[in-house]
């Protein structure tokens, strides 16, 4: 199967309201650019460098989102093109990116990433730090920043329960966290379910699929 039948078959899957991320993460700018020509637009990554050395290679009206694990020392190469970060596990990292928003004279889209998963080795808040946060005015403390929503990553997992159990537990606290938030809030998006596991996701309410493998192939 090509990329553009992968990309085919998934988008046929995707209820109306579901959207997807290509994420092109080890796979050189070729590859990404396959799935361009197929009409995807909105790519995941998740390494700053990998990022940086792809982006200038491919058509500036791609929307990039990083997905992986970012220190704050490496905000500011990414600040003056990122779409969204959907990886943000922490109020310092909030900071930095606000601040590296106003340098840049935007403002910059991010998720929250919540911690719902059994592995440690995960990262995100703890739904009572995502509550705490949201009820703190955070747009007024980061007002170069765009809180649009909750990311999540089920545990790696064969028992499909536990991963539902999981989704489930995001999709509540992100229908709270809309409660806590202003009406008129840009806080829409839900982003989970990935290759293994979109199918649960999309089933307990996901907004946004991160699919990596089920498009490109193996990751070498
Ligand atoms: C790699 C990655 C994905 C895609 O994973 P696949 O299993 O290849 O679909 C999704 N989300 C995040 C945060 C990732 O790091």
């Amino acid at each position: 199967m090509s990329i553009a039948d992968n990309l085919e078959r998934i988008r046929r899957e995707l209820p109306a309201g579901v959207r997807l991320v290509a994420v092109s993460k080890f796979h050189p700018a070729p590859t990404v650019r396959e799935a361009y020509d197929a009409g995807q637009r909105i790519f995941g990554e998740s390494r700053v460098q990998e990022l940086t050395a792809k982006q200038p290679l491919l058509p500036a009206d791609i929307e990039w989102h990083f997905v992986g694990t970012l220190q704050t020392n490496k905000v500011k190469y990414i600040a003056p093109f990122i779409h969204t970060i959907q990886s943000v596990d922490s109020p310092s990292l909030l900071k930095e990116i606000d601040r590296r928003a106003a340098l840049c004279h935007r403002q910059i889209r991010v998720l929250l990433e919540i911690h719902i998963a059994k592995e440690q080795t995960k990262h995100g808040f703890a739904p009572e730090e995502c509550r705490q946060l949201l009820q703190s005015h955070p747009d007024k403390a980061y007002p170069n920043v765009c809180i649009a929503g909750l990311m999540g990553m089920a545990t790696f997992t064969d028992d499909r329960e536990q991963v539902r159990r999981e989704f489930t537990t995001l999709r509540t606290l992100f229908d709270e966290a809309r409660t806590l938030l202003p009406t008129d809030t840009a806080f829409t998006e839900l982003s989970m379910g990935m290759s293994d596991d979109y199918h649960t996701a999309i089933a307990c309410g996901s907004t946004m699929v991160r699919i990596g493998t089920a498009i490109f192939g193996n990751r070498s």
